[in-house]
């Protein structure tokens, strides 16, 4: 299903009609955040590549076959270590697997997935791979911003941006694929942001829609008397001492997003929690814009000063106890 709706790429259509007009570059560099279907579309265009089908790729050939089983030879991975890094030894043993012919086609396809992780030396040593392709070599670069990358390998690939998808292709993906998840595929949508892997991941995390609720109402609470600071400390924590990575950004994925739809309602515009428009706006009556603009940054500044090493419940804590006030408008800030 992920394959049919990535069609709609305009990404994946410039690569799939370069493979149609023979016109195939040497370095192709493909941006967008995660989950927008970066690695798929680079697959699907490998496939195509390799594929001795009328439509390509057919998905029956025995290329496409040897590509889905993950067995075709001349198509191969860099994939970042677990820290997100790429060193320069992953990309010199590639590059010598590139320089040597392929074995069962014409082409050979590297894929880097994760490119933002090349560290410097590793991107050196790829802009030699770029400079001097074999003239059957194809380097494709997956990259979430890439402005991570070094000026010379950005000048050198074929730049492709991979967009999101309107809220109406998500609502209707989710609709179609979740169909218990109906009355919340407006907010999938917008949550979202048009990037169907995260659309899928919240659809699928079983614990999402309660960690959820908990946290909204634990946070409209906090126009309330100070008890709600603790509560709403502990709806994040959840008796957590330490930073859980996943966690933390889950929740403060939620945190920002009511936050900021509050300040919406204060404005106008389109808010992302539909399915809670009554208590959204009951919460907004309560602050003022400004208010509501506080709270996003405090979160926002939270967010950008965790690491693994504090006393996460004292650190989360203190977040909602600048949040309480922001909220009542004894922000300090102007
Ligand atoms: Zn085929």
């Amino acid at each position: 299903m992920e394959s049919n709706f990535i069609t709609g790429q305009r990404a994946l259509g410039r690569l799939l009609s370069d493979v149609k007009t023979g016109a195939v570059s040497h370095a192709y560099i493909l941006e967008g955040p995660k989950g927008i279907g970066k690695r798929t579309a680079a697959e699907i265009f490998a496939r195509a590549l390799h594929c001795t089908g009328e439509e390509k790729p057919c998905g029956r050939c025995l290329a496409c076959r040897r590509h889905l089983a993950r067995t075709h030879p001349d198509v191969f991975f860099i994939e970042p270590e677990e820290n997100g890094n790429i060193k320069i030894d992953a990309v010199r043993a590639a590059a010598e697997e590139l320089y040597m012919r392929p074995r069962l086609s014409d082409r050979k396809i590297l894929i880097i997935d994760g490119a933002d992780g090349l560290v410097e030396p590793a991107q050196n040593a790829l802009l030699k791979t770029f400079e001097e392709p074999p003239d059957y070599g194809t380097v494709v670069l997956l990259s979430e911003n890439i402005q991570n990358l070094l000026p010379t390998i950005r000048s050198r690939g074929v730049k492709l941006l991979m967009e999101p998808f309107t809220g109406d292709k998500i609502r209707a993906f989710v609709e179609k694929k979740y169909p218990h998840m109906r009355d919340k595929s407006s907010f999938v949508a917008g949550y979202s942001g048009g990037v169907v892997g995260r659309a899928i991941d919240i659809c699928e995390d079983e614990e999402f829609f309660g960690l959820r609720e908990s946290l909204i109402d634990a946070v409209s609470r906090l126009t309330g008397g100070k008890d709600s600071i603790l509560a709403a400390a502990d709806a994040v924590c959840g008796g957590r001492k330490k930073l859980d990575a996943e966690h933390w950004r889950t929740c403060l994925d939620i945190l920002l997003s009511w936050l900021g739809d509050a300040a919406v309602c204060k404005q106008g515009g389109r808010i992302v929690n539909t399915d809670h428009g009554d208590s959204l706006r009951a919460f907004a009556a309560k602050i003022t814009a400004a208010g509501a603009a506080a709270a996003v940054d405090t979160v926002t500044e939270t967010a950008r000063g965790l690491n693994p090493s504090m006393k996460y419940d004292l650190w989360i804590t203190n977040m909602f106890i600048k949040c309480w006030r922001d909220l009542h408008g004894y922000s300090s800030r102007s």
